[in-house]
């Protein structure tokens, strides 16, 4: 198919969600959730004003107003005879953040931000007190260290002893997690409205955990785990955790956008994959390391792990995998036509 009919046709299928969840909002205008579906629907066709709108309308149905004008007032109200109410601030923070009135947002963001501390043997979680990560503290606490455990099981990784405490360079330091709100929280104080990052300097992993998305932490330990071991270009970074969360499922979410592909030998440099779209460069990396690590085992996609600068050593390839990338490359795309 050739990429321009491609592009339209994922362009009419958005256009086709969006216009089906419209329908069933007007029929069930009591499912707020509903309106940051069709937020997420416009973010991803580009229509930014339009996200921005629904996300508004989430927050402040979710928020049981019916104005966003009766929300600010009433939070505005609450933030000055409650300054410890340190959600009402990060929810003021937001409403104005999408309404674009970033000074203000900005002021109430950086009031409403306070961290409590807490830990678990391999974690350390920075929390706003009242949030959703702190009232779901024991959950968040089990559950990431299970992820501990699932990701060095995972990519059979040895166990780690006994941790170090606060020694952020110690083999078995701590991880930190930072829990935001919302995007416009995660942007105001670190300058990044992503979902998750990681800091690999640091040993920092900053994360959106709310109502509405409750992020399993998984894919970001992959990250954190990885960098003890090894030095991994974003390609084999992405890749390895994406396939560790997701699964199967990438070979699916790459088929859908694989008339776009980019080559993989320009993904390897990493200032190109940062700047690539993510939603091509993502489940490409998910799909193509997880082909490496079904075909030929997670021991070689960690060998290959241990080298920064992979795309200028294409020897390497050849001396891990027994052929060059070119030809794992061709094998990988050629095992799309045979599933079909
Ligand atoms: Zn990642």
């Amino acid at each position: 198919m050739p990429q321009q009919e491609e592009h339209q046709n994922t362009k009419n299928h958005l256009s086709t969600q969006i216009r089906l969840l419209e329908e069933k909002l007007k029929a069930e205008p009591r499912a707020v959730h509903l309106y940051h579906v069709l937020g997420e629907l416009h973010e991803r066709a580009g229509n930014n004003d339009e996200a921005r709108k629904n996300y508004l309308l989430y927050l402040v149905k979710s928020l049981d107003f019916n104005r966003e004008s009766e929300a600010i007032a009433a939070l505005e109200k609450e933030t000055e005879h409650q300054p410890s109410n340190k959600m009402a601030c990060l929810k003021l923070g937001e409403i104005y953040g999408l309404l674009k009135q970033f000074d203000k947002s900005e002021t109430k963001i950086h009031r409403g931000t306070t961290w409590e501390v807490s830990e678990s043997p391999h974690y350390r979680y920075h929390m706003v007190p009242g949030s959703t990560a702190h009232q779901e503290l024991e959950e968040i606490k089990n559950q990431w260290e299970s992820n501990y455990q699932t990701v060095l099981a995972t990519l059979k990784l040895p166990t780690a002893s006994k941790p170090t405490g606060h020694d952020h360079n110690g083999p078995d330091r701590h991880i930190n997690y930072y829990f935001y709100e919302s995007r416009v929280h995660k942007g105001v104080i670190t300058g990044d409205s992503q979902l998750a990052h990681y800091l690999v300097a640091k040993n920092e992993v900053h994360l959106v955990y709310s109502n509405i998305r409750r992020a399993s932490g998984l894919h970001e330990d992959c990250h954190a785990i990885l960098h003890r071991f090894y030095n991994p270009v974003k390609l084999l970074d992405e890749g390895v955790a994406l396939f560790l969360e997701v699964g199967r499922n990438m070979h699916d979410r790459f088929r859908e956008i694989k008339g776009h592909a980019y080559p993989i030998l320009q993904l390897l440099d990493d200032g190109f994959f940062e700047n690539s779209d993510l939603f091509i460069s993502y489940p490409q990396s998910g799909s193509f390391v997880g082909y490496l690590w079904e075909t030929y085992g997670i021991d070689r996609v960690k060998e290959a792990c241990q080298f920064p600068n992979l795309g200028q050593s294409l020897h390497q390839w050849k001396s891990i995998f027994g052929i060059s990338l070119d030809q794992l490359e061709q094998q990988w795309l050629q095992s799309f036509d045979k599933i079909h």
